[in-house]
């Protein structure tokens, strides 16, 4: 049979990758926890009218992008674009603005767009994404790029604060830069708008034909669009703010210098989505091509209440995984590999190997073996493949002496015979992180 291919734009994430994806998700954890955002798990299928009526019938993803379908029951469904929308609809369904608790939430999870893929545009992707409803104050705001820049920081990308709070390590430090604006509340936005659409209609000569046709019902889309976008985003007029928005993003600005944020005013950053009011944000990365968006966010004060819930103005972010571990590029191949590999001589010691093997990762040692039925030169190969520090070595003079050989696989020629009651503790002192005087 031919084999069958996966959908283009779909990919494998394999080990050492997959290993590095686990790792940021579990700083990523770690992290929320201690600003206190509790996880939030939405459902990848919704009906595809909550991302009509959210993130805006006129933006690219669900006029060009979106994975829906008619399901069994003659309901429209799609594959989740973007989280916050789930978000706010669980929210609401929830009743979670009654909890008495905060709802700062983040999520973890695939997102699919019929985008054109090419490096780091998939048609499946990881989104990380945090939402804070029910704040109205630029504290939020600040906390939630702060959150952002303090997280991108410990997986090693710099460039966005003057602190360094990089302990991850993953890859070599690479540079970033937050950009923000303001697209005001709705009052700002409607002067914005007829300002803009006399703009655009005075070039309309240059606008593509997807601009052309929805200019009219969203003019701010021109300035997103994957084409028109970096034509005009340098000459078009940028919004001019109420006093209550001017004063919202200058507190913004003060407290992300308070955070020691680096950030760069973009008077043209409106984001591909339209429910944004007041301050919108992007982090760019210089070690990515052409797709340089790593994260994007910003306030959505009248989403909540638009979707049918209590007014609940709210800030998030969603910054692509894939993208992220791109930017990091060096995957770090060790830390997938086992402590020690396991294995066994001859027939007759296949059986104490894997008691041993079992052994050590009851007390949590990273161990493997390869087929304890091939020879031991093909296991020693395999050894070496797995990149382990040590093999523990397992034969028939062995299991009658009751003793086992380590060798030491990075250092040729170095091995040492140890009594087998001994094993775990010889292991545990050979393994041990080196502890340097002070
Ligand atoms: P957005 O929801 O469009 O604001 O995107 C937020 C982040 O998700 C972007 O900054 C990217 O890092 C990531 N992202 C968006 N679309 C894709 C895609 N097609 N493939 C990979 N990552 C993506």
């Amino acid at each position: 049979m031919r084999p069958i291919h996966s959908l283009r734009g779909f990919r494998d994430i394999l080990p050492p990758e997959s290993g590095l994806f686990s790792k940021i998700e579990t700083t990523a954890r770690e992290m929320f926890a201690s600003y206190g955002y509790r996880e939030i798990r939405i459902p990848t299928l919704e009906l595809k009218e909550l991302f009509v009526k959210s993130t805006g019938d006129t933006t690219d993803i669900v006029e060009k992008e979106m994975y829906a379908f008619e399901d069994q029951g003659k309901r429209m469904i799609a594959a989740r674009p973007e989280g916050t929308p789930g978000v706010v609809r669980a929210y609401i369904e929830n009743n979670l603005s009654q909890s008495g608790k905060n709802s700062k939430f983040y999520y973890i999870g695939s997102m699919f767009r019929a985008e054109r893929p090419q490096a780091g545009r998939y048609r499946e992707f990881t989104q990380i994404g945090v939402e804070n409803l029910g704040n109205p104050s630029p504290f939020a705001d600040a906390e939630t790029i702060t959150v952002l820049v303090r997280f991108l920081e410990k997986t090693g990308i710099s460039g966005c604060s003057g602190s360094s709070h990089s302990s991850l390590h993953l890859g070599p430090q690479c540079g970033c830069s937050v950009e923000i604006n303001s697209m005001g509340c709705a009052k700002c936005r409607s002067i914005y708008r007829e300002n803009l659409l006399s703009y655009l209609k005075a070039n309309s000569g240059d606008l593509c034909d997807s601009c052309k046709s929805r200019i009219d019902r969203n003019p701010l889309r021109a300035l997103d669009c994957k084409t028109d976008g970096p034509v005009f985003a340098e000459k078009a007029p940028g919004i001019s703010m109420c006093a209550e928005c001017e004063e919202h993003f200058k507190k913004t600005g003060e407290l992300l210098k308070i955070s020691g944020i680096f950030f760069k005013l973009n008077p043209h950053l409106v984001r591909g989505i339209d429910y944004y009011t007041r301050t919108v944000f992007e982090v760019k990365s210089s070690a990515l091509g052409s797709q340089d968006a790593i994260a994007g966010g910003g306030r959505y004060d009248d989403l909540v209440k638009s979707m049918g819930g209590p007014a609940t103005p709210a800030v998030g972010w969603a910054m692509g995984l894939d993208r992220l571990v791109l930017a990091i590029k060096e995957v770090n191949p060790a830390a997938d590999s086992p402590e020690v590999f396991v294995a066994a001589a001859d027939k007759n010691s296949r059986i104490e190997a894997f008691r041993i093997l079992t052994e050590l990762r009851d007390y949590d040692i990273k161990a493997d073996s390869s087929d304890f039925d091939a020879s031991l030169k093909s296991q020693m190969r395999s050894a070496d493949k797995s990149d382990a520090r040590l093999a523990i070595i397992i034969g028939e003079e062995e299991v009658r002496s009751s003793t086992c050989i380590i060798k030491f696989l990075k250092e040729k020629l170095s091995q040492k015979t140890v009594v087998r009651n001994n094993l775990l503790s010889e292991l545990k002192l050979i393994l041990k992180p080196a502890v340097t005087d002070p």
